[in-house]
């Protein structure tokens, strides 16, 4: 099968969160399968765009209200990815650094769909599948359907994939006419609340609606921004699918940005020097358990109550624990985060931004990794966590529900209830008593490490939903 994803994220190009793993990592398995998997995203001015060498399959402009873009496919030349990559330059809308969080993003967006479906309309064959991720690439599916100029791709069928249902991209009415002409009787596919919802379109146009992980789809007709009732309506054609791991990026034997590799066998020494190289860099003391929080710092990860959650446990704890954290978001948050530095010098430390090596030193050198958000759709950061040995303490929603089990179930992690002071602290204490007995630290850690996560069997399950 050929299959087109289309993304605001892949890593490496562009990454701000799982969504950037997921289809950085998904058409690779794909491919291995045996099908033509391809990515299409925006040309950001990153890196990746200046390191590489591309080649031009697309010319033309593309126009958005009354302003005409000049727009640009390139193809990376080496498939060096494991996958063909296109990325979408719009004069004046991507040749910016971030990728979200601009003034202009319906624009930027629409102009990335509309480029991208222009190329499409203009090949000699149909691809078997466009897949979108998130609400980014979230009127495509309406656009095909229904837009005279995408007339012949009307019978591709499309898949929309659920991230996060949290962020939606609606935008007002006055911009309908941004939008490449339809049949005006169609409108209603657009609308969610009186306002053009990409995501809620999206979900109600495509062929088939999956979310990240099985506990997500059931949890989302409860809380979905919105959108709920919606999901509820469209139960029938959606799916939830775990996600996976890309374990040639994610493999502590083999990663170039830990100090020492390590296997299950080797565990226990290669853990060790990569907590040791750790500490001395964050100024933290290694013979004490680490406790650590890799993520964005808003609610749905339940990072405002971090810091009461912190100052509780180092007082508690007379010093014998050690707390890391990176992340960036909320300011007032990372300025509390910032603040418990001066307080508990040798025991806490931050680095507040974002930080993709250090975020593999910190999953191999860790001893715990918390992860009590409020809303959790998959979490990679657990299976993350697994692969290296590091115990997730996660609360039992969405995606953690579906991969961590509490050791006091015969498993591995430690689960909480809510997202809560009080609950948190208390699992951070079992984790301390856990700590204590190594001879079983030692055990959960070797089982962790020979838990599958990788790709191969999510990569199929897509496979068949592409064909039902
Ligand atoms: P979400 O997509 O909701 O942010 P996920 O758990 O699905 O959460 O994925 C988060 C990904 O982003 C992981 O790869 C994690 O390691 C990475 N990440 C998050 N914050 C940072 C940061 N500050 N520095 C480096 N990597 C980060």
């Amino acid at each position: 099968m050929e299959i087109i994803h289309l993304s605001a994220e892949c890593y490496p190009v562009a990454k701000v969160g799982g969504l950037g793993d997921v289809v950085g990592a998904l058409p690779k398995y794909q491919n291995k399968l045996g099908h033509v998997a391809k990515v299409v995203m925006p040309a950001y001015n990153s890196k990746f765009l200046y390191e590489n060498e591309f080649e031009t399959v697309y010319d033309g402009w593309v126009k958005v209200a009354s302003t005409n873009y000049q727009a640009r496919i390139l193809r990376e030349k080496t498939n060096k990815l494991g996958f063909d990559i296109f990325l979408v330059h719009v004069a004046g809308l991507f040749d910016r650094g971030g990728v979200y969080g601009y003034g202009d993003d319906t624009e930027r967006f629409i102009a990335f769909q509309v480029a991208t479906l222009d190329w499409i309309a203009q090949w000699e064959h149909r691809p078997d599948v466009i897949h979108v991720h998130d609400h980014h690439a979230g009127l495509i599916p309406f656009m095909v359907s229904n837009c005279d100029q995408y007339r012949h791709l009307n019978q591709v069928p499309t898949v929309l994939t659920i991230h996060n249902a949290q962020y939606q991209g609606q935008f007002g009415w006055d911009k309908l006419l941004y939008l490449p002409p339809f049949d005006l009787i169609n409108t209603s596919k657009l609308d969610w609340n009186s306002a053009i919802n990409p995501l809620a379109s999206a979900i109600k146009c495509a062929w088939r609606v999956t979310t990240v992980s099985p506990s997500y789809l059931e949890e989302i007709s409860h809380v979905a921004n919105g959108l709920e009732s919606l999901l509820s309506q469209e139960r029938g054609k959606s799916i939830g699918v775990l996600n996976g791991i890309d374990t040639e990026v994610w493999n502590p034997q083999k990663d170039k940005m830990i100090v020492k590799g390590y296997t299950a066998r080797t565990i226990e020494s290669g853990k060790k020097a990569n907590k040791e190289e750790l500490c001395r860099v964050f100024n933290l003391d290694s013979t004490k358990p680490l406790y650590t929080f890799i993520g964005r710092l808003v609610g749905e990860k339940g990072a405002d109550l971090l810091p009461d959650i912190f100052y509780n446990a180092l007082a508690q704890s007379n010093g014998d624990i050690n707390i890391l954290v990176l992340g960036s978001g909320d300011p007032q948050v990372e300025d509390r985060l910032s603040e418990i530095t001066h307080r508990y010098p040798g025991n806490y430390n931050a680095y507040i931004g974002y930080n993709e090596a250090l975020s593999h030193q910190i999953y191999a050198g860790a001893d715990f990794l918390l992860m009590p958000s409020r809303v959790e759709p998959c979490g990679l950061n657990q299976m993350y966590a697994l692969r290296y040995g590091t115990i997730p303490i996660v609360r039992r929603i969405g995606g953690l529900k579906d991969t961590v089990i509490d050791i006091g179930d015969g498993g591995f992690g430690i689960c909480h209830d809510q997202t809560s002071v009080w609950d948190v602290g208390h699992a951070i204490g079992r984790a301390y008593e856990l700590y204590l007995d190594q001879n079983k630290v030692k055990e959960i850690r070797k089982y962790m490490m020979s838990i599958d996560h990788s790709w191969d069997n999510s990569a199929q399950q897509y496979i068949d939903i592409y064909q039902m």
